[in-house]
This record gives structure tokens, C-alpha cells and sequence, in this order.
């Protein structure tokens, strides 16, 4: 009888017990808001009233409580305060153990009085339970147990991840319907009207007359905001209807190939012009303009070139820097110029015969813009320039991170992209990769995967977004996801500020991104998959709050994101090459290099090692001027390793060959294919093009020839595993090339049976790059000894000549040369005597 009424004064609590704790999790979960926080409190004081804490729960929860109380005292930050406030706890499986022991404890206190299972108020709790890591760590499907076990029922593998922040936002979840409704009410609208209604939805269009009045003002104006908040697409487009086009272009500079081609021809949809006349683009090898226009979208290389026929910009009333937290070497290049030829207030810089063509102009005004808020640097760099600040319109974003560390990030993407298709609420995903083979690859996965399972799962539609990707195909991106289906987009980090993709939910980021790094001492440029800074990280995730909250999942753990990455990438000047930099500021006149007043100097070293070069090239003499030689290379925009092998042409009488190899060379790798179902027939077809071993680069000229010869067929490179599309390119290039020839005097002489002096030639560009085998059957690059391996998909890789010449270095499980041709060591001291004498 005693039992018996102890079981039922149990079963009066069990309901309420099982409320509270309910609650107090559900509510731990969000950790957003003061009042949730304050109930949770109580929830745990009541729920755990008796229960010996350890001592580190026990600091925990004076922790939050301290939280708690100073969030009360300073009301209006709670949010920064609360956001600030980690599950500190709860963030671990000492959490999770601790938690079973206690519903252990209470579970067993039940069965001892004999209750009946089915009543047993903890049972589902455990299951509920079950779905959780601990105490606010969030595993998938935790709130939708239905889909969690349709998820295992499909896939096998499964990521657990741990949240432990929150990327705070503005917005909350009553502007999300504001915005949900508008949209709706947009929908019934024609096309362009909701184009035009669109634009006044941007975070900018608040501040269009303030920005335009901050225009007038100052010549400089630094203007930071949010990415997606309209200023790439907005501001030149307000520019533009004030007036400022009256008296000459707009231009505005991206980093990125892709983003100068997309944004242009979204302006153009906006102000409903066709693309390339009032609105255009210029790209490397690409000119989309005419003279109709008057917004210019340039990748900043371009602006760079186009300051050596026009050092004033005398066409422009308006240049904004765009995407400058960017920091590329162009970037960077380009505030010094303006400072020099624009402004004259660089430091003491010498110009020579540019001078007298250069009038200043206290006209043109200056813009940069940048999404980062780090904006003080730009601003004291142009000697205090105002900050114009577009406040930021985000939802917050939950960040996830993986509970150890994952060996391979790519299958780790693909098995969250996965987990979050099925069990997760609508909303498209972004996921970052490095590069093009591993979007490829990533993409035929998630296919692979998916396959056969009908309508078990929703339909995804797959979207690569990345450099190469040929611009039909870069819009799809931006199609509305139907309902019922979900987008996965598969970027390079183009997707992290300087393209906006709305409807982006969920975040994917495994932390890493392809980046240049240089070695000045040894001279060898490579690039390499690096962690990613802390800043790129936090610019990921803010991606999946633009139009509702999102969640973003790391897949590092909290403690690689606190110890191991920078909190700032290094700028590109400081680690790449400079002699393309060095070559294009002696030829616009700029002789005092060290005195240039780079943003971030670049390392002495780097800067000596570019001068070496270039006068090794012979580009400069050994006073350090540019040469006949130099100004005729400086008219190719091209490294000058391979404007120096197209003027050495002329030499060896072979300039349309050589001028094929660059074009080919240029395109980059991606000629070849080789489909996982036909491989052998891919690399049959490709070894026809090496017979006789000549070499990689007289393969790719083989490879153009017969194309050519083929009237440009496409059922031709269908037949070769060739990619046609990389054939187009190079052909254009090659048009623009041969262009050039002329303008510097270089006889269009051809002669393509003679491979000893189409080796030639390139050797006098390339003998930097010159390597000696060993007798373990690597190589030697000569100076500087570092050892080396012919790349396996060289038609050298297995003949191994004893000197070789490459094009490349690149790192991936050793340093791989790639593009190699065979060379005879006399032809060094013929063509660099400089460089080489008898004795090396
Ligand atoms: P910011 O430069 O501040 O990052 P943008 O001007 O690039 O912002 O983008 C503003 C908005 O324009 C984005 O939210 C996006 O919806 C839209 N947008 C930009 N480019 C495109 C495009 N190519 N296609 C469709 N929409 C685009
Ligand atoms: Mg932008």
C-alpha cells in the first residue's frame, strides 16, 4: 500500500515534470531572448532541485544566471549579451551523460514503485532525448522525429554537429512574414515593375538620397554594407540617375570574372537595356561594351590595364572600387594609382614621361566599397575619407560545428547536404568548395546518391557556380527554387560577399579555399587549399540569414575555428608573384618601387625577386628601366613569363605557334576529359597527341592544329574527349593575341614542323623554370634546388628526360610540375647567358 501511494503521488508530478523540462529545453535551445532565458532558469531550479550538480554545472549555471542578471541591468543588449552567452555546459557529452543519469535516476525511482511502462512519463523523454547531443547541442531531426528516421532509413552515414554560437541578426521573425507578404503581393506583378519594386526592398534604398549627398560632398567615400544590400547593383544605378553620367562612365571594379559578368546583367534586366550597350561588362579577353556605354562593371585587372592608355581616366566621372575587403593585388594596385595620377598626393613618387599627359582630377570621385566593417583602414588610407555605413539587415544564423574533426571534408559536405535535404524545413543551401574538380565532383555524388530514390526524398536541383562556368549556365543560380523542390549550389568562395543568392538557408562550410602563396626566396609560386580566416568564415554564414534565419554548419569543431585560423586573410599582394605589378607600374613611368604607397607593402624581398626577374627576362635594364623588350611585353595581358615567350617569337620566327601554346596555356586545364566509364578510350585519344614524346605544350598546339583543320568541329572534340568550350576560349584568345602582334611589331610568322625553335622561344620565357632529373627519377629545379615531380598527366610523366622546362608548379601531395616540355641544356646559356654561364 505504501508503494502504491508513492507511485501515485509520482504519477501527479510526472506531468508537470515532464512540462517543465520540455520547456526549459526548448526554450535553452533558442537563447535568444531574456524572458526564455529567465523561464529556463526557473525550469532548471525546479527540475534539478536536489540533484548534486557537478562543480562544473554548478559554475555553469551561476554563469548564466550572472548572464542573465547583467542582460536584465543593460536592457537594451541583451541581445549582444545573450548572444554572447555560450550553452557553456551543455556544449559537451559530459553534458549528455550527466543528463541520462539524471532521467536514469527518476526513471528508475518510477520502476521501483512499480508504474507501468506505457506511462512512464521519461520514456519519451529518452527518445527525445535521444535525438540531442546534450543539453542545447543540436543533432538533426531532433525537433522532426519522423525525418530523422526516414533520413537513416536512406542514408547510412550522418554527421553529428554541436552548436555553440549565434550570428546575431536585425531581423526577427514578424519581419519575416512582413517580408514573406510582400513578396506575395510582388508575385502578381509584370516582371519588370517587380524588378523596379525589388530595388526599393534593398537595405540601400533608405539611404539614396544620403549617399548621393555624401557623393556630392566628398571626392572619396568609403561605403560599407552587408552583402546583398544593393551597392554593387544600387549605387551606380543612383549615380546614374543623378546625373553623373552626363559627363562621362560609371565604373565600377569587381574581383571576379563571374561577378562582373553577372552583376552587369542584372543592371542591364534592371534598367531594362540589352547587355553590352548602356550597361556593359570588360573582362580579361572579353569586351562587353560599346560605345553606348555608361556603366562599365570591370574585373579590377582591367581597370589596371586600362590606366596605361589612360592614366587619368579621363572617361570616367564616377570609379567605384568595389568588393575592396577583397584585397587583391589589382585592388591594391589600383588605390596607389589613383593616389598618384589622380589625386597627386601619393608620397614622394617619381613619374616620368607619363607626366605631362596626366592632369589631375579634382573631379572624378571615388568610391569604395567593401562588405566588411574594417572599413577604417580604407578610410585612413585616403587620408580620412568618410565612412558611409548601410546598417545591416540579417536574420540571425545558428553556427553548427562538427563534434571532431572530419578526415574528408568533401564527403563530409556531401553527407550534410544530405542530412539537411531530408530532414530539414525548406530553404536552399550554399555549400563552399575550393575549386572547380571538387564542385564537379561533389555534384556527381550527390547524384550518384540520390538516384533511384523517386520521391522518397524532395527533388534537388543542383546549381555550380564557378569562374569557368560558361555564363549561360552561371544564371541558374538565380532561378526561383519551385515549391516542393530544394537548391543546393555548389560554390567557390565567389559566393562568400561578391554574389547574392536569395533564399539561401543553410550554410555549408568546410573551411578551406584555394589560395596563391609565394615563396620569394626560392621564386616558386603555388597554389594551395588553405584554412580559411575567421573574417571569410563569419562572411560564409552571414549567407544563410538574408531572407529568413539559417543555420550555417562548420564542418571544423569550435576549437579549429578558435585555434586554428587567422583572424584575417593576408593580403594577396603579400603572397603572390609581382612581376606582372612591377612590369605595368615601371611601364606607366613609377620607378621608386619601395617608396610606392602600397596599402600593405609587400615583402622587400618579393619586390627585389619581381625586379630580378624582369631583368633576367630582360624587361629592364641594369638600372632598373624599362626596356624595348619590357614596353613590348607590357602590351600582352599576360604574366610576363609568357609575354616574353610570345615577343621571343619573333626570334625563332614561330609567333603563331607560340601564340597558340599561350592561348591554350591560358584556358588552363580543363581541354581535356576523361568520363569515369571511358577512361582508357580518354587517355587513348589524348596520348595520339603526344606520339614522338614532344612535349605538353607542342600536344596542346597539336591539339589546336587539328581542331582547326577539323573547321572547328565540335563532333571532332566529342570524338578526342576534348572540351569545346575550353577550345572556344582559347580560341578567342588567341584571336586577341594575334591582335596584339601587330601593335608591337612581331611578324605573324608560322612554322610548325620546326619544334626546336618553338622550344626555343618558350625557353626564353620559361628558363626560370628549368629542372634537371635525379636519380630516383625526380627533379631538380636548378636555382634554388627544390625537388620536384613530373604532374601524371604529363605525356612526360613516363619518359622522364633528363632537362626539363614547366610551365607550373602546383601542391598537392608534393610539388607537381605541370606542362613540361624537354629541352637541351646549351639552349640556357644561348637564350638567359645572364642567367645561366657555361658552369651551371
Ligand atoms: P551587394 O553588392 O551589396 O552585395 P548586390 O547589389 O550585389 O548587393 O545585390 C543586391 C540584390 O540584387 C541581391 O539581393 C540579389 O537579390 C539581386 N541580384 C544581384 N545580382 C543578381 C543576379 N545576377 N541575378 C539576380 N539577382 C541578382
Ligand atoms: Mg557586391
Amino acid at each position: 500500500a505504501k508503494r502504491r501511494a508513492e507511485a501515485e503521488e509520482v504519477k501527479d508530478l510526472v506531468p508537470v515534470m515532464r512540462e517543465a523540462a520540455r520547456q526549459s529545453y526548448l526554450k535553452l535551445r533558442k537563447q535568444k531572448k531574456l524572458d526564455e532565458l529567465r523561464d529556463s532558469l526557473e525550469d532548471e531550479a525546479y527540475l534539478f532541485d536536489g540533484v548534486k550538480l557537478t562543480a562544473k554545472e554548478e559554475e555553469d549555471m551561476r554563469f548564466k544566471r550572472k548572464m542573465y542578471e547583467l542582460a536584465k541591468e543593460r536592457a537594451e543588449d541583451v541581445d549582444a549579451i545573450l548572444g554572447y552567452q555560450m550553452p557553456k555546459a551543455y556544449d559537451d557529452t559530459d553534458g549528455k551523460v550527466r543528463q541520462d543519469e539524471r532521467f536514469a535516476v527518476a526513471n528508475q525511482r518510477y520502476k521501483d514503485v512499480g508504474a507501468d511502462d506505457k506511462l512512464n512519463p521519461f520514456a519519451e523523454q529518452e527518445a527525445w532525448e535521444k535525438h540531442q547531443i546534450g543539453k542545447a547541442t543540436m543533432k538533426f531531426g531532433a525537433a522532426d522525429k519522423k525525418s530523422q528516421d526516414d533520413y537513416e532509413f536512406i542514408f547510412e552515414d550522418q554527421i553529428q554537429f554541436i552548436q555553440t554560437s549565434i550570428l546575431d541578426g536585425m531581423k526577427d521573425e514578424e519581419e519575416e512574414k512582413e517580408d514573406e507578404k510582400q513578396i506575395k503581393k510582388l508575385a502578381a506583378k509584370s516582371a519588370f515593375d517587380k524588378l523596379q519594386e525589388d530595388r526599393k526592398m534593398l537595405p540601400m534604398f533608405p539611404y539614396r538620397e544620403e549617399l548621393l549627398k555624401a557623393v556630392e560632398q566628398y571626392q572619396v567615400l568609403v561605403i560599407v554594407g552587408e552583402t546583398g544590400s544593393g551597392k554593387t547593383t544600387q549605387i551606380p544605378q543612383y549615380l546614374h540617375e543623378a546625373g553623373y553620367t552626363k559627363n562621362g562612365k560609371i565604373g565600377c571594379t569587381q574581383p571576379r570574372r563571374v561577378a562582373a559578368m553577372s552583376v552587369s546583367a542584372r543592371v542591364a534586366e534592371e534598367m531594362g537595356v540589352k547587355l553590352g550597350h548602356e550597361v556593359g561588362y570588360s573582362i580579361r579577353f572579353e569586351d562587353c561594351t560599346s560605345e553606348k556605354t555608361i556603366l562599365k562593371y570591370m574585373t579590377d585587372g582591367m581597370l589596371l590595364r586600362e590606366f596605361l592608355s589612360e592614366p587619368d581616366l579621363a572617361s570616367y566621372s564616377v570609379m567605384m572600387v568595389d568588393e575592396a575587403h577583397e584585397r587583391t593585388v589589382s585592388t591594391d594596385v589600383l588605390f596607389g594609382l589613383v593616389k598618384v595620377f589622380l589625386f597627386n598626393n601619393g608620397s614622394v613618387v617619381m613619374i616620368s614621361f607619363v607626366k605631362d599627359i596626366t592632369r589631375f582630377r579634382p573631379d572624378i570621385k571615388l568610391l569604395i566599397s567593401s562588405a566588411t566593417l574594417d572599413a577604417e583602414k580604407f578610410s585612413a588610407y585616403f587620408d580620412g575619407a568618410p565612412i558611409f555605413r548601410i546598417p545591416g539587415r540579417r536574420y540571425p544564423v545558428d553556427i553548427l560545428y562538427t563534434k571532431a574533426p572530419e578526415a574528408d571534408y568533401l564527403e563530409a559536405a556531401v553527407v550534410t547536404v544530405l542530412q539537411i535535404h531530408v530532414t530539414m524545413p525548406p530553404g536552399d543551401v550554399l555549400v563552399f568548395f575550393t575549386g572547380q574538380e571538387e564542385i564537379e565532383a561533389a555534384e556527381e555524388i550527390l547524384k550518384t546518391r540520390t538516384r533511384g530514390l523517386g520521391t522518397r526524398i524532395g527533388e534537388m536541383i543542383i546549381c555550380p557556380i564557378y569562374a569557368n562556368l560558361p555564363s549561360d549556365l552561371q544564371t541558374k543560380i538565380f532561378e526561383e527554387t519551385p515549391e516542393g523542390a530544394r537548391k543546393v549550389v555548389l560554390a567557390t568562395n565567389i559566393a562568400e560577399t561578391s554574389l547574392t543568392i536569395d533564399g539561401i538557408k543553410y550554410v555549408i562550410d568546410p573551411g578551406f579555399c584555394k589560395q596563391k602563396s609565394y615563396n620569394p626566396r626560392t621564386g616558386m609560386e603555388s597554389l594551395i587549399v588553405t584554412p580559411v580566416s575567421k573574417a571569410a568564415a563569419q562572411q560564409r554564414t552571414g549567407r544563410a540569414g538574408r531572407t529568413s534565419p539559417g543555420k550555417c554548419f562548420r564542418l571544423y569543431t569550435a576549437h579549429a575555428y578558435q585555434t586554428e585560423m587567422d583572424d584575417n586573410t593576408v593580403p594577396e599582394i603579400q603572397r603572390t608573384n609581382l612581376g606582372n605589378v612591377v612590369l605595368m607600374l615601371k611601364s606607366l613611368g613609377i620607378h621608386d618601387l619601395i617608396n610606392f604607397d602600397f596599402m600593405d607593402p609587400p615583402p622587400a624581398e618579393t619586390l627585389l625577386r619581381a625586379l630580378e626577374q624582369l631583368y633576367a627576362l630582360g624587361a629592364l635594364n641594369d638600372r632598373g628601366e624599362l626596356t624595348k623588350m619590357g614596353r613590348r611585353m607590357a602590351e600582352f595581358p599576360l604574366d610576363p613569363m609568357l609575354s616574353k615567350m610570345i615577343v621571343a617569337s619573333d626570334k625563332f620566327k614561330c609567333a603563331e605557334e607560340v601564340v597558340t601554346i599561350c592561348s591554350m596555356l591560358t584556358v588552363g586545364n580543363s581541354i581535356f576529359y576523361r568520363p569515369k566509364d571511358k577512361q582508357v578510350h580518354a587517355d587513348n585519344a589524348r596520348m595520339n597527341f603526344h606520339s614522338g614524346n614532344v612535349g605538353d605544350h607542342l600536344a596542346l598546339l597539336k591539339v589546336f592544329d587539328s581542331w582547326k583543320e577539323t573547321d572547328f568541329s565540335t563532333q571532332w572534340c566529342y570524338e578526342n574527349y576534348i572540351q569545346v568550350r575550353s577550345m572556344k576560349r582559347a580560341r578567342d584568345i588567341r584571336d586577341q593575341l594575334e591582335g596584339l602582334l601587330e601593335r608591337v611589331e612581331i611578324e605573324a610568322a608560322s612554322n610548325p614542323d620546326d619544334h626546336e625553335a618553338i622550344k626555343k622561344a618558350i625557353t626564353s620565357g620559361f628558363f626560370y623554370h628549368t629542372a634537371k632529373l635525379q636519380k630516383n627519377g625526380s627533379y631538380r629545379t636548378l636555382k634554388n634546388p627544390q625537388t620536384v615531380t613530373i604532374h601524371p598527366s604529363s605525356g612526360l610523366s613516363q619518359v622522364l628526360p633528363r632537362w626539363v622546362v614547366y610551365h607550373e608548379l602546383v601542391f598537392t601531395t608534393k610539388e607537381y610540375m605541370r606542362q613540361v616540355i624537354e629541352i637541351k641544356p646549351e639552349w640556357l646559356v644561348e637564350i638567359a647567358p645572364h642567367y645561366y654561364k657555361k658552369s651551371d
